[in-house]
């Protein structure tokens, strides 16, 4: 059972995985009570992050393969419908639309497609998607996939176009907001567009960072300080609205 109301922030997408010792990492969650998503970059690294979150009560793990890897990695896509028959989170998922990934394009299209697919099929599974430089493309494949009420979408990083993100609140997508968003000025017009029920914290660490240092889950309470200011709102109201939000997410996914 994963304890919401005793959390004091909430990571709705890290890789726990990256750090120099992820069994430290979820210990840090556990102790300082950080609800965490740990996300998975390839569907082999599901069963150890399994493990090492396995006596926690902070720590959900999601099995993905990460849009940038799939040129390489395409053939692990049956083993990431596998697994996600028995894993309610899913990710890290979703397209890449950047320079460097565009060529994949094509292939991360069919791999996205199939796993919403399967998560649709499955019913209760929450996803943590990626969607950079090719969010029209995620969110209108979403919404001719996947069947309202199947799967509960979560854009992580959102940097598309404000056109593309209405059609997302439209459809039931949440949003998982970092620190490095709130940075930009870009960022916070999107942090402003999302509806009070759709808002959820993430650190994506170690990819962002705090400072100079990679950000840690532990960075999202400092962080929702800085998301009141920037959503004009109060410190407390924005905590409960955020909490109520990942409850609902881990009701959707069976865990509460
Ligand atoms: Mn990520």
């Amino acid at each position: 059972m994963t304890e919401v109301t005793l959390a004091r922030g909430f990571d709705f997408h890290c890789h726990l995985d990256l750090y120099s010792d992820p069994a430290e990492m979820v210990a840090l969650c556990e102790k300082e009570k950080i609800l965490t998503l740990a996300v998975t970059t390839t569907p082999k690294a599901w069963p150890q992050n399994r493990i090492w979150a396995a006596n926690g009560r902070y720590v959900n793990v999601a099995v993905g393969l990460h849009p940038e890897l799939v040129a390489e990695r395409h053939s692990e896509t049956a083993l990431l419908l596998e697994c996600l028959k028995t894993s309610s989170f899913v990710g890290e998922i979703g397209l890449d639309g950047s320079p460097a990934h565009r060529a994949s394009i094509p292939r991360q299209k069919e791999v996205f497609g199939r796993v919403l697919d399967a998560a649709a099929a499955l019913g209760g599974r929450v996803l943590t998607i990626h969607s950079r430089g090719a969010a029209t493309e995620v969110i209108d494949l979403i919404r001719a996939k996947a069947h309202t009420g199947k799967i509960l979408p979560i854009l992580h990083w959102y940097s598309g176009s404000v056109t593309a993100m209405r059609k997302a609140i439209d459809h039931g997508c949440y949003f998982s907001i970092n620190g490095n968003m709130l940075a930009s000025e870009r960022g916070q017009v999107i942090v402003k567009m999302i509806p009070d029920d759709r808002l959820l914290t993430e650190t994506d660490g170690p990819f962002t960072t705090e400072g100079k240092r990679p950000s840690v889950p532990t960075d999202v309470i400092a962080m929702v300080k800085r998301l009141a200011l920037v959503r004009d709102t109060r410190e407390e109201l924005l905590t409960a609205t955020i909490e109520a939000n990942a409850r609902a997410v881990l009701q959707f996914a069976g865990r509460q």
